[in-house]
This record gives structure tokens, C-alpha cells and sequence, in this order.
């Protein structure tokens, strides 16, 4: 076995005799140690290699502590332990060196073949946007959200283990540090208190129990009457908030959720949920790894994203035929249509516009759920079908892509406007009886509202 330094000075020693078979970072401790794990499975040669420290301190503790535990393969005492345990991963993968690296997908998946019992975990940690990141996706260039994760699941590549949380995320920026906050009803202010009232049976006068104290009994402020027996001279009425702005009284507060980092505010069934869990690596992830077809997973992934028109009616036929038959079945067809004002418009206008149609195009997917598919019949149009979703689930994807377009602000600039319909399963019954004459009928009714 021969060790070396990769460059002389380097914090890096090789494992490997003649070749390469993994890292050791050497000489570093706490922030530092950290930092040099980050890089190393953040550099796309060895991503996915055994890497090992050897610390020349104390290794950080805390969040910092977990995060490189999940970097590293362990903390090693000499390089012979360190190129003990880097032959145990290798053995996983027979010995197969030249794994899938060309996406971070990729490098994942390569990463996980090496480690088939050390599911990918994520990290609490409050300081992350969604609370839940992992730190290996974050290094990998994955996204440290993990929401790869779920589409690398719903390939087959991955198996989703141990759910660790439900997350409810704001569906302006996707982060999970929101704040529910009561409302008043009446004018949406949050300036609400609890109060006691009693209502006058006399004049009717409704206020404060404390303003009908006096000396020790119950008067009417408004009437003056004393009010002795409770259901013959007033009662209590169930409004038990009261609104300082407004005067308004209720019984129930309004709940708004609203987003400590992006400020958006909506109802509490409005937020996104996503759910963080433990994955593994399939059988049929394993192999995507050996024969390399890993490596192709996202570009597949892209380009299935937009199914061709045919293709999406055979779909929406079939689900058609699906809630037809079954009453528990639904989905949502949604369409979306970007338009510009067609006349006195200069070459530069229009080319500027086809610029943000085609991003639009490739941005839409990221909005989608798992399930979702998509197509276009024409440049400007997209069309979404959803399986067993309502009008609430394409209305969440409706404001996600609205709020991402508001904050990039330049589709307006272009006089570029963006137009949905949502139709539910329950609706198209009474428009056709194939996908065909349903979309013909969904555009020749969205060209009438255009022209009128
Ligand atoms: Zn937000
Ligand atoms: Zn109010
Ligand atoms: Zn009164």
C-alpha cells in the first residue's frame, strides 16, 4: 500500500497503489476540517470517492459535527484503517472505479452504490431555509433541499426509507420558517384580543364586560339598567375576540401563515407540503451506477418532461376513461398561455418575448409535482395535466409560478402576460368525450375570453 500527498504541501493524502482509491484530509481540525470535506466531495473527480480525515484536533461538534459525519467515511487514526475500510466500499461496486459523475444525480447515485447500508439522511438545522437540508446533495451541487430526491424516487433509482418530518413550505420562495398568526376576520389586521363581552337584553348595547362593572355589579353603560340574572337581562355572547382596529367582535380568529424570509402571506392550506425522509439506493439505482446509464437519468428526466401532444391526449384519455369508471378518481387539466400584444410590435419585442417563453419552458417542470405531465400544442401554450389533483393543488402551482415570474419582473417589461385556466375532471365531463375535443374546446373558450 503506498500513501502520498496528492500535492506536496496539500492537506490531501492518496490512498491507492496504482490507483486511486481515496482521500484522506490530514492536519486540519473544527471549521477548517469542515470546510476542506465540503470541497472535496464538491470536486466532480472524486465526488463520490471513500474520503477519511485525520484530524489534527478536535473535530467540530454540533450541527457542524453532524454535517461532516455525513461527508466523510469516518474519522481514520492511520492511513492503513483508512485504506482498510476504502477497500470495503470498492468491494460494493466490484471494484469499478469510473462510475457515473457527469451530473450531481450522477455523482449520487455513484455515491450511494459505494454505500448500499448508509441511507442518505438529511440535517435539522435552523439556520437552512427549509429547516431539513442535506449536506451531501449541497455538496454534490444536487440543491440542499432535496427535492432531486423525490424525482430520483419516483425514477425508481431511489427508495424513500424513514419519513422524518412533514413539511409545510411557503409556496412563494419553498422555506419553512413560517409564522401563523391570528387575524381578525373582519379587516385582517392582527391587532385582536381576547374579551369577554356581555350583550344588554334591554337596548341591545354589546361591549367589554369590564365596561359594564360598576361597584361591584353589572350595569348597561349605554342604558344604565342593572343587569342581575344572566338569560333574563343579558348574556354572554360567543364572540370572544374583539378587534382593536375594527370594533369587529368574533369567535374564531383568522390563521394566515406567513413567511419570515420572503414575506409572502397566504392560508394555511395554501402551503406546499413536502415530506423529508432517509433514502436508499434501489437495485435498479445500483445498476444504473455499474452500466452508467446514471449518468443519462436527467437528461431523460428534461427531455420527458414535455410529452409530445399526442402522447399527453392518449394520457388525458386515459384519464378520462379512469374517473369515468371511478368515482374516487379525479385530476386537474390546466392550461396556461403566455401572450403579448400581437400588433405594432418591433422584431426586438418579439424576439425578447420568444426568449421568455423558452425560459418559461424550462422552468415550468421545476413547478410541477411528481406525477404531473406536460406538453405544448403551441409555442405559447402549455398544457398540465395533474392525476388525482383539484383545483387547490393546480391553484398552489398557479401561485408558485405567478409569485417566480413576479419577482424576475420581466416578463411584464416585455407586455408579456400569462393566462390560466384550470379545468377539474368533474368539468370536462360536459365538454367532449375524447382529450381531443376537450382541448379544442378549453382553447376555442379561452380564445373568446381573449378576444372579448
Ligand atoms: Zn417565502
Ligand atoms: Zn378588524
Ligand atoms: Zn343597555
Amino acid at each position: 500500500m503506498h500513501f502520498s500527498s496528492e500535492r506536496p504541501g496539500s492537506n490531501l493524502v492518496v490512498i491507492g497503489d496504482d490507483q486511486l482509491d481515496g482521500l484522506i484530509i490530514t492536519g486540519l481540525t473544527g471549521e477548517a476540517l469542515l470546510e476542506a470535506a465540503r470541497a472535496q466531495r464538491g470536486d466532480p473527480r472524486h465526488a463520490y470517492y471513500p474520503l477519511f480525515a485525520l484530524p489534527s484536533g478536535p473535530p467540530p461538534d454540533g450541527t457542524h459535527g453532524a454535517e461532516l459525519a455525513m461527508l466523510l467515511d469516518g474519522i481514520v487514526n492511520d492511513e492503513a484503517e483508512a485504506a482498510s475500510m476504502a477497500a470495503e466500499h470498492w468491494r460494493e461496486v466490484d471494484g469499478q472505479h469510473a462510475l457515473p459523475a457527469s451530473t450531481p444525480e450522477a455523482r449520487l447515485i455513484s455515491y450511494l452504490a459505494l454505500r448500499p447500508s448508509r441511507p442518505l439522511a438529511p440535517l435539522r438545522d435552523w439556520r437552512s431555509p427549509t429547516v431539513y437540508r442535506f449536506p451531501l446533495l449541497a455538496a454534490l451541487g444536487a440543491g440542499e433541499s432535496g427535492e432531486s430526491l423525490s424525482v430520483l424516487a419516483a425514477r425508481g433509482l431511489l427508495v424513500r426509507r424513514e419519513l422524518v418530518e412533514r413539511l409545510r413550505l411557503c409556496p412563494g420562495c419553498g422555506g419553512a420558517h413560517l409564522l401563523f398568526v391570528d387575524t381578525c376576520p373582519n379587516c385582517a389586521r392582527i391587532d385582536i384580543a381576547a374579551d369577554e363581552s356581555i350583550h344588554c337584553f334591554r337596548c341591545g348595547h354589546v361591549e367589554s364586560q369590564g365596561r359594564f362593572m360598576s361597584d361591584g355589579s353589572l350595569q348597561c353603560p349605554n342604558c344604565r339598567a342593572r343587569l342581575r340574572h344572566i338569560g333574563t337581562d343579558y348574556d354572554r355572547p360567543l364572540e370572544h375576540y374583539l378587534c382593536r382596529r375594527c370594533g369587529d367582535r368574533f369567535t374564531e380568529p383568522d390563521v394566515v401563515a406567513r413567511c419570515s424570509i420572503c414575506s409572502h402571506e397566504c392560508h394555511p392550506e395554501m402551503l406546499t407540503t413536502r415530506e423529508a425522509g432517509t433514502y436508499q439506493l434501489t437495485e435498479y439505482g445500483r445498476m444504473s451506477a455499474l452500466d452508467g446509464s446514471a449518468g443519462r437519468v436527467f437528461e431523460r428526466f428534461d427531455a420527458d418532461r414535455y410529452l409530445n401532444p399526442e402522447r399527453f391526449e392518449h394520457l388525458l384519455d386515459w384519464q378520462m376513461g379512469i374517473t369515468r369508471a371511478h368515482s374516487d378518481c379525479r385530476f386537474a387539466l390546466v392550461l396556461i398561455q403566455l401572450r403579448w400584444p400581437a400588433p405594432a410590435q418591433s422584431a426586438q419585442g418579439r424576439a425578447q418575448a420568444r426568449v421568455l417563453v423558452r425560459e418559461f419552458a424550462e422552468r415550468l417542470p421545476e413547478f410541477l409535482r411528481e406525477a404531473d405531465i406536460c406538453a405544448r400544442t403551441r409555442e405559447p401554450d402549455f398544457w398540465i395535466l395533474m392525476p388525482q389533483a383539484d383545483s387547490r393543488e393546480a391553484k398552489v402551482i398557479l401561485d408558485r409560478l405567478q409569485s417566480a415570474i413576479r419577482d424576475e419582473g420581466t416578463p411584464r417589461e416585455a407586455g408579456l402576460s400569462l393566462s390560466a385556466r384550470v379545468l377539474r375532471s368533474s368539468d370536462l365531463r360536459g365538454l367532449g368525450k375524447d382529450a381531443r375535443s376537450v382541448m379544442d374546446q378549453v382553447l376555442r373558450a379561452s380564445e373568446g375570453t381573449a378576444n372579448a
